[in-house]
């Protein structure tokens, strides 16, 4: 079976978020989509698209955010990585409800609703050098 996979690399601006999501859905529609497994891929990668914008650069719009895409057979692969500050506990920050901002209003659901609109999703974190989420979904 080929493979097929993109790269896109965009600066950490709130506005780059609707771009990411758009590209990454356009790549994963050859796989002939439902409206509702498009909508979990999008809502997905803003998730982690948000998070690296505002947790891993706090805003700094000169950070660096890679998203990989790749293809293979029903299953896309999708890593989205940053070279922000990292995370100190992996396993508390995916608990449901937990947030280390709770001063800007966040929920602390974004790794909750990856983990249940994707298939797997894993989280490798450095402190000061960086964050890499791997999601991937089988379509129908
Ligand atoms: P919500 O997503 O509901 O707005 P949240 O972003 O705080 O709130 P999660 O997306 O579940 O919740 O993330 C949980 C915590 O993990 C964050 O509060 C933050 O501390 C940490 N975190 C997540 N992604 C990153 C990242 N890319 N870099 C640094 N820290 C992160
Ligand atoms: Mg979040």
């Amino acid at each position: 079976m080929e493979e097929n996979r993109v790269c896109i690399e965009f600066e950490s601006r709130s506005q780059n978020e609707g771009f990411a999501r758009v590209a990454v859905s356009a790549f994963v529609s050859q796989l002939d989509p439902t409206i509702e497994e498009i909508a979990d891929v999008k809502t997905a990668v803003s998730e982690a698209v948000t998070n690296s914008i505002i947790h891993g650069y706090e805003n700094d719009k000169k950070g660096i955010i890679k998203i990989e895409s790749t293809i293979y057979g029903k299953e896309v692969t999708i890593t989205v990585k940053d070279y922000g500050k990292g995370i100190d506990n992996i396993d508390q920050a995916r608990e449901p409800l937990y947030t280390s901002r709770p001063d800007l209003e966040r929920s602390g659901m974004g790794f909750t609703v990856m983990e249940s609109f994707m298939d797997t999703l894993e989280v490798e974190s450095e402190k000061g050098k960086g964050t890499k989420i791997t999601m991937t979904k089988k379509f129908s």
